[in-house]
């Protein structure tokens, strides 16, 4: 089960461990979001361009549990961002998901070349403010990025989802959310497996009678973060979800650490648009 929550800065709490729903085919959804319920994940990430929130609800509505029992995600898309058109993607995005309201809704990119990133967040504070999303945070912001939301509302973002994994550790970010309440959300969180076979990895992963995967998502759990990992598979799903029986210890998450090596998959927030 998932054990974990962690207290957002709206007064909210969120479960810490969840899964992911990007590149999970639009077909299949709706059996992913029942397999990971009937595992025990109580938190779910979604994105409009995921191009999947129809069969997400479709899950929702037959997953066996109380709809207020599972936190739901969603991103607002890059070229939905402005006042009018964040407003128009969030209802967009309600509809195909079928609910009145979700958990948690994202700025899924800042795209600082568009300059609409503070309108989309002063957007999103307003349809929190009017009941259509329960909480706003951002996604694969910068420091600079956040300073100037936060600067400018005075709203704080309750979750910051970035690429975190243990080659990009994202410590700088880190420092950031812990000094401003803001929870670290980690995707990719796996890195594409890149590390499963590091030495601090592997010994862990002996020590404990773990998988090389439970190792990396304890280490997220550890650090203090959200992390949300993607299965299709039940099997996949129950590996990632069974990580609260047991614990690193502090020699273990330090040589964790110095496996960092600034290393990303996917693209970079200060020019991705
Ligand atoms: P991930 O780290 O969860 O890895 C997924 C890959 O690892 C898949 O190929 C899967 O089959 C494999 N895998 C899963 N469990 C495993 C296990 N126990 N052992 C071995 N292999 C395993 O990567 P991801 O899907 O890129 O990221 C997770 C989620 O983060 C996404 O589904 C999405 O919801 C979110 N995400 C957000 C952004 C963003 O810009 N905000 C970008 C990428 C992903």
């Amino acid at each position: 089960m998932t054990k974990e929550w962690l207290p957002l800065n709206d007064g909210r709490a969120m479960p810490q461990l969840g899964f992911g729903l990007w590149q999970v085919p639009a077909h299949e959804t709706a059996r992913v979001v029942r397999d990971g319920v009937a595992a025990g994940y109580r938190l779910i990430d979604g994105a409009a361009i995921y191009g999947n929130e129809a069969g997400l609800g479709e899950g929702l509505r037959s997953m066996g549990v109380p709809r207020d029992q599972v936190f739901v995600t969603t991103k607002v898309w890059n070229d939905r961002q402005g006042t009018d058109d964040t407003r128009r993607a969030v209802e967009e995005s309600l509809a195909r998901i079928g609910v009145p309201q979700v958990d948690l809704m994202l700025i899924h990119w800042p795209c600082p070349e568009r300059g609409r990133f503070l309108d989309t967040w002063k957007t999103l504070v307003a349809l929190r403010d009017e009941g259509r999303v329960a909480s706003i945070g951002v996604s694969n912001f910068r420091v600079v990025d956040l300073e100037r939301i936060i600067g400018e509302t005075g709203v704080v973002p309750v979750l910051n989802q970035i690429e975190l994994h243990p080659r990009l550790q994202q410590v700088e970010l880190r420092d950031f959310h812990a000094r401003h309440g803001i929870v670290t959300q980690s995707w990719t969180p796996l890195g594409q497996g890149k590390s499963f076979d590091a030495a601090p990895i592997r010994a862990a992963a002996a020590r404990s009678g773990k998988s090389p995967a439970q190792v990396i998502l304890r280490w997220h759990v550890q650090l203090g973060c959200s992390v949300i990992p993607r299965s299709t598979r039940a099997a996949g799903l129950a590996e990632n979800i069974d990580i609260f029986d047991f614990a690193l210890t502090e020699a273990e998450m330090a040589a964790i650490a110095t496996l960092d090596a600034g290393e990303r998959t996917g693209p970079d927030p200060a020019t991705f648009t």
